[in-house]
């Protein structure tokens, strides 16, 4: 099987997510090609061929141009998986790709199971197993879901070019207004999730992360019901956090929020579940329910 993997270049910058297509190229055993369209000093540590477009040709994004320049690599390639990152460069352009082949689409990708690509559903609630019935498949996957794989050595570069009548031009990209909450410069960040069960118990949330001096983040159960507003979202379709703390209460670790705080320092989580999914990610899993700990813990920090 071979796949070839979308890269990209976001506000100028390689976007590291490369490394996690090349996790994914891993898992599914596929031999792997990968595409970019960037910066010739900035490549990824990709061991393999590396379809390059110059940015400065091509820009960093355009709908028509891009898709062009991916079907090229792909007459090239001939692969059964294209894949990109879930991301907004991933979304419009992998169903711009799929039309283009006529062939299936399945987005949001967070493992294989039995060959079938498993995908979230019902809000994320549930996940279910699809299997395309299309030979070629292109997909996007989820970012924090496939575990980074880097290279040792130089990529092959191979030059790829396309061209088009693009009815769209690329401006630039703007980053949303913060609402007032920073979380991504925050050394500690505390989050509620589903868990806290009722907006009072975000209260204990609050005055832990008081106590130590961080933020409050949030899951999106949380912030769809309206306890906390979506500035504190921590996710894949909210905020991405870097703290030296970060503690998770009443958070069952799905893969959407794990991608908004996998470069956190030291992970605690609060559950009580000693199964749940986060604490493979934590350092820390204290098996309790929240109402009772969280106040020990505040306590202990206040005194
Ligand atoms: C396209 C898409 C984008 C998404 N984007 C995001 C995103 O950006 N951020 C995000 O967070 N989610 C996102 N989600 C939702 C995500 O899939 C999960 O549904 C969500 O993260 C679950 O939140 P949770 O862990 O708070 O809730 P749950 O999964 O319901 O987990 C609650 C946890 O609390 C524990 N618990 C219950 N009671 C207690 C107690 N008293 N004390 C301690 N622990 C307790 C339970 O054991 C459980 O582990 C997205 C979903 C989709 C489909």
């Amino acid at each position: 099987m071979k796949s070839l993997l979308i890269a990209e270049c976001r506000q100028g910058r390689l976007a590291d997510g490369w490394a996690e297509l090349a996790g994914f190229a891993g898992v599914t055993g596929s031999e792997a090609s990968m595409l970019l369209v960037g910066h010739p000093d900035e490549l990824p540590r990709f061991d393999g061929p590396l379809y390059f477009a110059d940015i400065r040709d091509f820009g960093e994004y355009n709908p028509e141009l891009h898709r062009n320049l991916v079907l090229e690599a792909i007459g090239a390639v001939h692969p059964d998986l294209v894949v990109f990152q879930h991301t907004s460069y991933g979304w419009d352009l992998a169903p711009r790709v799929a039309a283009a082949l006529k062939t299936a689409q399945v987005s949001s990708v967070s493992g294989i199971d039995d060959g079938g690509f498993v995908t979230a559903c019902c809000n994320g609630k549930m996940r279910r197993t699809v299997r395309p019935s299309t030979h070629r498949v292109v997909l996007t996957i989820q970012p924090g879901a496939f575990a980074p794989v880097t290279g040792g050595g130089e990529p092959e570069l191979r030059p790829v070019s396309a061209s088009a009548d693009p009815a769209i031009r690329y401006l630039g990209t703007r980053p949303p207004a913060m609402e007032g909450i920073d979380l991504t410069r925050a050394p500690v960040v505390v989050s509620a999730g589903r868990g806290v069960g009722n907006r009072e118990n975000v209260g204990l949330v609050r005055e832990l992360a008081a106590a130590l001096g961080g933020e409050v983040g949030a899951s999106r159960p949380v912030v769809d019901a309206g306890w906390l507003e979506y500035g504190r979202q921590v996710g894949s379709t909210g905020q991405e956090v870097s703290p030296e703390l970060y503690i998770a209460c009443g958070i069952s670790g799905a893969v959407q929020h794990l991608a908004g705080m996998k470069g956190s320092g030291f992970v605690l989580a609060v559950n009580t579940d000693r199964d749940a999914p986060i604490g493979e990610v934590a350092d820390l899993l204290v098996v309790a329910d929240l109402v009772e700990f969280l106040p020990l813990l505040t306590a202990r920090f206040k005194a």
